[in-house]
């Protein structure tokens, strides 16, 4: 975080130089259209072809078959939960939480992509409804379904806190729901884990210090987050030990609630849609391509 003291000398033309207008680093105008009022008319007449309960605490994978939707639906009580997303043919394509972010900002909503990581980056889902989308940014410049976190893990946890062994991280969550629907033994399993989508959880960064900060998430029971899957995804869902997230988590103390995730397929392809395509870099990196 910045220093409040800071070592060097504020230079004469400070002023100047921070009164140079913001760039949005990646304008989005250009990005395939997601077609948002297609996908959604594709939801008349869908038919629900899978149910998952994910128990406070621990995590449970599901899949969704390109073209359908799956909707993360808060049940019993506030609870935050944590989105991995891959290829349901290749692990190694992921959601990449940075590049989502640089693209569509910190927090997600209704027409948002989910993209998958180098060298694929495409577009995995698309969010096509938002119960909570009316709560914006809050005073404290909080929001929800947040891509700056990582997910809550036993090796912060560890330094954190000298040496505790917790158990039900999302990280270790996640990990084990993986290895359980894949056959692939823990250690396997785990470096496939990667950066979340917060669903549900309310966050943002201290003004002044930056630091990471969250707070109770506004979600209640019957909110959802619905997406709609542009490949085949394999996807896992963890129910955050932080509950709500409005104390702490990496500990048994917040009162946790289940999630229920349900896949939909639609009775006719939405229209015009398309499953995403290769992106269309050719990966030469500017040396020539060598056949193999
Ligand atoms: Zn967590």
């Amino acid at each position: 975080m910045k220093p409040a003291d800071p070592e060097h000398p504020i230079p004469i033309d400070a002023p100047t130089r921070a009164a140079r207008p913001p760039v949005v680093c990646y304008p989005v105008a250009h990005l395939p259209d997601p077609s948002l009022a297609a996908l959604r008319a594709a939801r008349a007449g869908w038919t629900k072809v899978s149910e998952t309960l994910v128990p406070p605490r621990d995590a449970r994978c599901f899949e969704v078959p390109a073209g359908h939707f799956v909707r993360i639906i808060s049940v019993d009580g506030p609870q935050v939960g944590d989105l991995n997303l891959w290829s349901a043919h290749d692990l190694t394509e992921r959601f990449f939480s940075g590049k989502t972010r640089a693209l569509h900002g910190t927090h997600l909503s209704t027409g948002d992509r989910l993209w998958s990581c180098l060298p694929h980056l495409r577009p995995m889902a698309t969010i096509t409804e938002d119960t909570l989308d009316w709560y914006g940014f809050d005073a404290d410049g909080g929001s929800v379904h947040d891509v700056i976190g990582t997910r809550c893990d036993p090796y912060t946890h560890a330094l954190l806190s000298h040496g505790g062994q917790y158990h039900h991280c999302c990280h270790s969550n996640l990990t084990r729901a993986l290895a359980d629907r894949t056959g692939l033994a823990v250690p396997e399993a785990e470096p496939h884990v990667h950066d979340v989508l917060n669903v549900f959880m309310c966050t943002g960064f201290l003004k002044g210090t930056g630091q990471y900060f969250m707070k109770a998430s506004p979600v209640r029971p019957g909110d959802f987050l619905e997406l709609f899957a542009e490949i085949d995804l394999l996807g896992a869902l963890s129910a955050c030990p932080g509950g709500d997230c409005s104390s702490e988590h990496s500990s048994d103390a917040a009162a946790c609630h289940p999630l229920r995730v349900e896949v939909f397929r639609p009775a006719d392809s939405p229209a015009g849609w398309e499953p995403s395509p290769r992106n269309s870099y050719d990966k030469s990196h500017g040396r020539p391509l060598t056949p193999r």
